[in-house]
């Protein structure tokens, strides 16, 4: 239950109503004893800059969690960014100091890599396969230079957003081996979606079917759309012998990096 001592957080993007974040949080809060309750924010852009000072006079509000389509907007007007956020150009979450500072981090791209963790995967000196280099696919090729591993393929039919992401990687990472093109899947330890293609029921994939043919049983299949729960590619790769990693997977594993970053839970729930 909200009472008048309930410390807050909140979640804000357009449209809201399909976040998960809440309901996973406030379970958290009520099965933990924690007086503490997450709230769902539907924003008009035009009241993004009221907002942001809102948040900074905000007395009982630890932090807010971001989505889109304010990841880029809300970082270029924090008070601090982390390292990553910063090469990003993009913040999923925001803590709010006791003086009304703002800082944020992007823990999209450590959250699928716990997930990935948990499944086995170890990324230090593995190559990876990245389809879609928007926000997310951004954070998770970033987390994997981060992590080590040796050489990253980067697809994406936005040659911008390609060319954007090889110079934010090759600034952070120089030993990393980046290229835009692939043959084979045969190489690869780790092929994750990080674009859209796949939601819904459109049946789509985010490569060309026939390449499928070249998946080995050894290598980690992850797609980062959550619904359908197991999309076209994963039941591909199943069907292949692969271990999957689910978008749902992903949204889960983030939910400690974020309530550790505003302060509210520990980083392993
Ligand atoms: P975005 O719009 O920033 O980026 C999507 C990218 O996919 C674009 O660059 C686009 O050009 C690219 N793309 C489209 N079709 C493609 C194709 N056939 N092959 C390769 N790339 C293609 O979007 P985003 O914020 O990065 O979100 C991407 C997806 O991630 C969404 O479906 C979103 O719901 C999901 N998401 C999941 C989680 C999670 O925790 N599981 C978290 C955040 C977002």
């Amino acid at each position: 239950m909200i009472r008048g001592s309930t410390e807050l957080v909140a979640i804000v993007g357009s449209p809201i109503a399909q976040v998960k974040s809440p309901e996973n949080f406030n379970t958290w809060f009520a099965s933990n004893g924690c007086d503490l309750a997450m709230l769902p924010i539907d924003l008009q852009e035009t009241a993004l800059e009221a907002f942001v000072g809102s948040l900074r006079g905000w007395q009982n509000l630890r932090g807010c969690v971001v989505t889109v389509p304010y990841k880029q907007a809300l970082a270029a007007r924090l008070d601090g960014l982390s390292a990553r956020a910063a090469a990003l150009g993009s913040v999923n979450v925001v803590r709010r100091h006791s003086d009304g500072r703002l800082l944020g981090d992007n823990v999209d791209g450590a959250g699928f890599l716990g997930a990935a963790r948990k499944q086995g995967f170890q990324p230090a000196g593995k190559r990876a396969l990245v389809i879609g280099c928007g926000g997310v696919g951004s954070a998770i090729a970033y987390a994997l230079g981060e992590a080590g591993v040796r050489q990253i393929i980067l697809s994406d039919p936005s040659a911008i957003r390609v060319g954007a992401l090889c110079e934010v990687l090759g600034t952070a990472f120089p030993s990393l081996e980046i290229a835009t093109h692939y043959r084979s899947l045969e190489a690869f330890d780790l092929v994750v979606n990080a674009s859209p293609v796949g939601m819904g029921s459109t049946n789509e994939l985010p490569l060309p079917a026939p390449m499928l043919t070249t998946l080995q049983p050894s290598t980690l299949v992850a797609d980062v759309v959550t619904s359908p729960e197991i999309t076209p590619l994963l039941q591909q790769a199943r069907d292949r012998g692969c271990a999957v990693q689910t978008g749902p997977q992903m949204a889960f594993a983030q939910l400690g990096h974020l309530g550790a970053f505003m302060g509210v839970t520990p980083l392993e729930i």
